[in-house]
């Protein structure tokens, strides 16, 4: 059998997988490193959003001590606020937010598509009113393009057409193709030199077309696959499943992968374990601005009552900047008053679990005890999934 290479040299960026899965098929869970142009993002890891070019109440310092090496920021809303031409003057989105470390920026697909009554799809593009004021804009994906050559992301991402995943199959079926025409048309308009592109995998949770859709995007040369249309409607298990499709037709491709919104410690090991390199959500830090902190095998709601009186810190051993100075009381009180501060501090705390979660992960891929370990990063994890995270701080 020959050996799996396991470097891919892309136009901007190179991707080497250091500890690739056991021969015994326990696990698929690799570990790797993501060069890009403004740095390397050890793999498998997790992208902090900043929507609005901001990690909502952190500074790039905060979001630096948080472990964060790449963030995620959102193309649909830097178009529409402040404008992707005046970034591009004042010197791109790095210089704009003042973070030097790897940037990713999505298409604005889901974005778009998900404004509902405010949008219409053709085979050419989005029409969609502005979630803002109202006005009229236009995506196609030489337009989605166009606006992340601009911000000078280090990933730019293809425009695509994600669905709801329990979409009726004919709904799926014709967004997946319109996915791969964009997809075509993205990577024809992809000019940046020093950033790199990845095409989206749709097809639902239909297996038929979610692995015709892994092939036909595999075969045309972006330098990394996102897996999109998941971290929606559906169960962990059928999450599992569609992975199980996908990522099996990817073993032998070089390029890394990234499941697109999943964002709970719990989803993340599962996904890991099933191959995935890369992730980003909002999860994190939007449940902790509601007072949910993640702690090793579960979480603490702040507004609970005894709280009030708890002077130990929300998590002994944690590093972050809420942990090291401030006891649970204090931080239980801020939240009550509503003050500024907790949404900061609550908001390094989550994202420091997350990373951290995900370092350890990576430390176990690479001694090779991974699958052994499984059920105490399980433990760690809680057992919480996303669904179950967003209704508890509902
Ligand atoms: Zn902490």
């Amino acid at each position: 059998m020959t050996p799996t290479p396991t470097v891919f040299e892309g136009r901007a960026s190179r991707f080497e997988v250091t500890a690739p899965p056991p021969a015994d098929g326990s696990t698929r869970a690799r570990a790797g490193r993501l060069e890009l142009t403004h740095g390397v993002v050890e793999t498998p890891q997790f992208m902090p959003v900043g929507t609005n070019a901001t990690v909502k109440a952190l500074d790039p310092a905060d979001i630096a001590a948080t472990g964060a090496t790449i963030i995620l920021s959102n193309t649909y809303h830097l178009y529409l606020r402040p404008g992707h031409e005046r970034i591009a003057r004042l010197g791109g989105l790095h210089e704009f937010m003042s973070w030097d470390r790897p940037i990713l920026t999505d298409s604005g697909g889901f974005q778009v598509v998900s404004l509902g009554d405010l949008r219409v799809v053709d085979d050419d593009g989005v029409t969609f009113r502005s979630h803002l004021d109202g006005s009229l804009h236009r995506f196609t994906p030489e337009v989605a393009i166009g606006v992340q050559e601009a911000l000078g992301s280090d990933v730019a991402v293809a425009f695509d057409q994600p669905v709801t995943p329990s979409s009726p199959r004919s709904v799926v079926a014709d967004a997946t193709e319109r996915t791969h025409r964009w997809a075509e048309r993205s990577h024809a308009a992809h000019r940046r030199p020093g950033q790199a592109l990845f095409g989206i995998v749709q097809g639902g949770l239909d297996i038929d077309l979610r692995a015709e859709s892994t092939r036909f995007i595999a075969e045309l040369p972006f330098d990394g696959i996102c897996i999109g249309g998941l971290a929606g409607d559906e169960t962990p298990a059928q999450r599992d499943a569609t992975l199980d499709v996908a990522v099996p037709l990817l073993a032998a491709d070089r390029r890394p992968r990234y499941l697109m919104g999943l964002g709970s410690p719990a989803d993340l090991l599962e996904a890991v374990h099933r191959g995935v390199d890369l992730f980003d959500s909002v999860l994190p830090a939007r449940v902790a601005r509601n007072g949910q902190l993640w702690v090793p095998g579960g979480r603490i709601n702040l507004r609970n009552q005894r709280f009030l009186d708890d002077p130990g810190p929300v998590q002994e051993d944690c590093p972050c900047i809420l942990c090291r100075g401030f006891s649970r009381a204090y931080i239980a009180h801020l939240f009550r008053a509503k003050e500024l501060l907790a949404y900061r501090l609550a908001t390094c705390h989550n994202l420091t679990f997350t990373l951290d979660f995900m370092a350890r992960i990576r430390a176990s891929i690479r001694s090779g005890s991974f699958p052994a370990e499984m059920s105490e990063l399980r433990l760690r994890a809680g057992r919480i999934s996303g669904d179950e995270v967003a209704e508890q701080s509902a």
